[in-house]
């Protein structure tokens, strides 16, 4: 999947946004909480990325997103899901 990426070059705690939303997608779209999991800690923290968990909710990111992505909330949710 393409991304922008514009979010993870001013987050001062280098959350792994992108890599958070596309783990996601393997529950919202499959149900599958297991691979969930696995892309997530792929994705996040094998690539020296930060969780989701640990947004402080400073809201740059979405200062920055050209599609007006509610990312605070969704990190919220995937930290309360996946972890
Ligand atoms: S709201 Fe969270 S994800 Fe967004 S820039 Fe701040 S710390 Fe990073």
């Amino acid at each position: 999947m393409q991304t922008c990426n514009y979010c993870a070059k001013v987050c001062p705690m280098e959350i792994g946004i992108s890599g958070s939303f596309t783990a996601m997608n393997y529950l919202t779209l499959y149900g599958d909480l297991k691979v969930a999991k696995e892309q997530g800690s792929w994705l996040v923290g094998m690539h020296g990325r930060k969780k989701a968990s640990e947004c402080v909710k400073c809201g740059q990111c979405e200062e920055v997103c050209p599609q007006h992505i509610k990312i605070r909330d969704i990190l919220e949710k995937i930290a309360s899901t996946i972890g």
